[in-house]
């Protein structure tokens, strides 16, 4: 599981069902899975593809200007696939005369941006920014791809397919010569890798929603956002009374990882846990493991990010 994803789990567990931007922030969710769900499904069909190629999921690179996001980059020696994967359900229609995409789902009807449009401005720019890396210039084929096996897709352009049809479409395709060495083909998938900028983990600050609005405490692992009470050897539910030796204190731990970094101190988890014993806190820290930085006064943990 991807981390954006992972953080945006740790959020909708620690907001309250009436917090005015939960439905925000359960639609980011949903966005970010239907896509990662596209793109998993997705690499069934790959399987279909002839020949040598690589494989590049969810790359975002430095343009001259703004960062691009490529869904899936397929590289061979004589040229890329950019695939601009789409994961949406119900009936699609890509109108490329009025440059957008129509969703209809239960009679309602929604626009999208053209995809076609997006795929091309990520294909001007991975040009540049391959010769930027001084490789050399190589053809780059844009493809748009519908992976919702349920949905139906009306579009007469031929680059806007659903995902069944892409192996057979590339394979179909004219070969052209090599371009690129099997060390230059390497290079560029390294790059690609090493270049790679992880989007923005601070998910907080994304939807502008403070520390203080969070749920606090160890939550069960059965009851959504209730909050387990510190019991001898472990955590107890109040509502369900299940108990969890370590499990609810590692998942806490993990959604303060995700929300608001890799540093606690004693005091900050002692906020987070609901702790009112800074003694406690020390024997929780001491039982996680965790290594401790710093002098007394001002030491803090490390959560470790593996
Ligand atoms: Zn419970």
């Amino acid at each position: 599981m991807s981390i954006s994803i992972e953080r945006l789990r740790s959020l909708l567990d620690r907001l309250s069902p009436d917090h005015h931007l939960l439905p925000a922030v359960e639609q980011a969710y949903g966005i970010k899975k239907s896509g990662m769900n596209g793109e998993a499904s997705l690499d069934y069909h790959l399987h279909f593809i002839d020949g040598d190629f690589q494989v590049l999921n969810g790359i975002r690179l430095q343009g001259d200007l703004y960062i691009f996001q490529m869904d899936v980059v397929l590289v061979t020696r004589s040229r890329i696939f950019l695939i601009e994967v789409k994961n949406y359900a119900g009936e699609l229609i890509y109108d490329g005369d009025n440059h957008q995409m129509l969703q209809i789902v239960d009679g309602q009807q929604k626009a999208y941006a053209d995809p076609i449009l997006q795929a091309k401005r990520q294909t001007v720019q991975l040009r540049k920014w391959i010769s930027q890396q001084t490789l050399p210039s190589i053809p780059i084929s844009s493809l748009v791809v519908f992976t919702n096996s349920y949905a139906s897709l009306d579009s007469p352009h031929p680059d806007v397919i659903k995902s069944s049809y892409l192996p057979f479409k590339i394979n179909a395709m004219k070969p052209l010569p090599d371009v690129w060495t099997e060390e230059e083909m390497d290079r560029f998938v390294r790059r690609c890798r090493s270049f790679h900028q992880p989007e923005n983990g601070d998910v907080l600050k994304r939807f502008g929603i403070r520390e203080d609005e969070l749920i606090r405490g160890v939550l069960c692992l059965n009851c959504p956002r209730v909050c387990m009470d510190k019991a001898h050897g472990g955590w107890r539910c109040p509502k369900c009374g299940g108990f969890s030796k370590r499990k609810a204190l590692e998942r806490a731990m993990h959604d303060y990882l995700m929300l608001m970094g890799d540093k606690v101190s004693n005091q900050q988890l002692c906020d987070f846990l609901r702790i009112n014993d800074r003694q406690v806190a020390n024997r929780i820290l001491k039982s996680l493991g965790y290594k401790k930085v710093g002098s007394t006064s001002n030491s803090y943990y490390l959560i470790p990010t593996d």
